[in-house]
């Protein structure tokens, strides 16, 4: 993205000290820290007419697949603080739906953003470059003169609803993203759900939930993946086992590990890892998480088809990578092959007047929004602003496991050498570790114990993961 500096004749003319494009989950956790830290000024600037990003485009069914309370801003709850008692997340904490994230991002902006006076938001607005932008409604034009931009739009999200395909479609086949699937009328011959991610999990769940019969169901994977097993990912002393001493586990596992495939089996044997189909191995690491109650839905389904990706889908059959397979002209595709992980270079975080928000902490782009946007408010130097916010390598299989978990693991320590930094973890909502494991009384030698394994065994896993960085370069 270009840079700030504004000159747009005709325009009308703001100006800000941080001009922010992009009201996605990342966006808004950042400004909402820099209201309550500064006495900024700032103009959020986006396409969609309210806040929260591409959750203005989720299916009706969607839900985040983390905890809500590790979700959002963080000056305002999310969770309802509820562990489910139905469903597939039964036992574990609630899961925010989509349109409960999008009216969460709207209270934000109505009741804090807006109200501190300081903000001025442009829904409905497409950015240019170059601190200009344009009202789609009314072809309005504005240039903004900013001291800092800040460009939240790099972490590109992508869903169904909103992407191209990267295959052809011919007329007359029946094909849709998955958030038409409520609004079906007639059954189809038989649906074929495209993609092997969270998407793809949540449309076959969601049909499997309406009790459509597994067998009626194909499901196109391209390559399996390896899931976060989510009852390790929960928030607060009453799951303290399940995650610290998951956290434990992966420490052990990884400083154990004799190769970066090794790893993934020991991460697996230790049940932070999962699979769909214990006979097949995956390849592929974008973070999804699942229950088991998931997994034991998802292997009903028996017709996956592993002939690589898709390139046409044509009346009476798909044609793939390494295949064909016939089809009934009534037969059903379902979109999930929007990747919600683009790949993208890493950059320095901040730049003299551009700041380009990445994750921190891996697995954790809110939280990280607003490290970053703490660290922006509290620190004066450049070095100091990227020592203590190195990007994180989005999540990927191999030996991009060990980029990412040894980024997010030196960042965490770097925040552990700094006291003030420290204290402000301890009170951010979004950080579901650091208070739990500071609520730990001196009496409790079981979880004592459980803390002394994960910090006895960072050191070697960090040691570890170098290595395997360092014998890949
Ligand atoms: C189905 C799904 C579930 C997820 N669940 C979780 C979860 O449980 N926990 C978690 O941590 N993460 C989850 N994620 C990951 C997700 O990436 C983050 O939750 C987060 O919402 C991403 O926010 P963002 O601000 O980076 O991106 P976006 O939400 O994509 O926001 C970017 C914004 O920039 C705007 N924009 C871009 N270009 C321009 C332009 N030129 N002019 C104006 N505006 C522009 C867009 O309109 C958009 O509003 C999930 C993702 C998906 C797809």
């Amino acid at each position: 993205m270009p840079s700030q500096a504004a000159s747009n004749s005709g325009a009308t003319q703001l100006n800000t000290d941080y001009l922010i494009v992009g009201t996605g989950a990342v966006g808004m956790a950042f400004a909402d820290v820099l209201v309550a830290e500064t006495d900024a000024d700032i103009v959020m600037v986006d396409r969609f007419a309210k806040p929260g990003g591409h959750w203005n485009a989720a299916y009706p069914f969607v839900t985040l697949h983390q905890p809500s309370q590790f979700y959002g801003v963080y000056s305002r709850e999310l969770s309802k603080g509820a562990i489910d008692q139905v469903g597939l997340n039964k036992g574990l904490h609630d899961l925010a739906t989509g349109p409960e994230v999008s009216a969460y991002f709207d209270a934000v902006m109505r009741h804090t953003l807006l109200p501190s006076n300081r903000v001025r938001y442009f829904p409905m607005c497409n950015y240019t470059g170059d601190g200009n932008f344009e009202h789609k409604l009314s072809g309005d034009q504005f240039s903004v003169e900013a001291s800092t931009l800040v460009d939240c739009t790099y972490l590109n999200t992508a869903v169904p609803s909103m992407h191209t395909p990267n295959f052809e479609v011919a007329d007359g086949v029946r094909f849709m993203p998955l958030n038409d699937l409520p609004r079906l009328t007639e059954a189809p011959a038989g649906y074929t759900v495209i993609g092997g991610g969270k998407t793809g999990i949540d449309a076959i769940l969601w049909l499997l939930e309406q009790r459509v019969n597994p067998d009626s169901i194909t499901w196109v994977v391209s390559r399996d993946a390896w899931l976060l097993n989510r009852a390790t990912t929960q928030p607060g002393l009453e799951f303290f086992e399940d995650t610290f001493g998951s956290q434990a586990d992966q420490m052990e596992a990884i400083a154990n590990a004799e190769s970066p495939e090794d790893m993934f089996d020991r991460l697996e044997a230790c049940n932070f890892l999962k699979r769909v189909y214990p006979e097949i191995r995956p390849t592929m690491f974008h973070a999804a998480t699942v229950s088991d109650l998931e997994i034991v839905e998802l292997q009903r389904i028996k017709n996956v088809v592993r002939l690589g990706r898709v390139q046409s889908i044509e009346p009476t059959q798909m044609i793939l990578d390494d295949g064909v397979v016939a089809a009934d002209a009534n037969q059903l595709y379902i979109d999930c092959s929007a990747s919600a992980l683009p790949e993208l270079d890493l950059k320095p975080i901040f730049t003299e007047r551009v700041i380009t928000p990445q994750t921190v902490r891996s697995f954790q782009p809110a939280f990280s929004a607003s490290v970053i946007a703490h660290i922006e408010a509290t620190r004066d130097t450049l070095e100091e602003k990227n020592r203590l916010c190195d990007p994180v390598p989005l999540p990927s299989a191999g030996v991009g496991y060990a980029q990412m978990a040894l980024k997010s693991m030196m960042n965490q320590f770097n925040w552990g050498q700094d006291p003030e930094m420290r204290e402000w973890l301890l009170g951010n909502r979004l950080d579901g570790f650091s208070a739990t494991a500071a609520m730990v009384s001196t009496e409790d030698e079981g979880k004592r114990a459980i803390l002394k394994r994960l910090r006895d065994n960072a050191f070697p896993a960090v040691t570890k993961l170098s290595e395997f960085v360092e014998a890949a370069k």
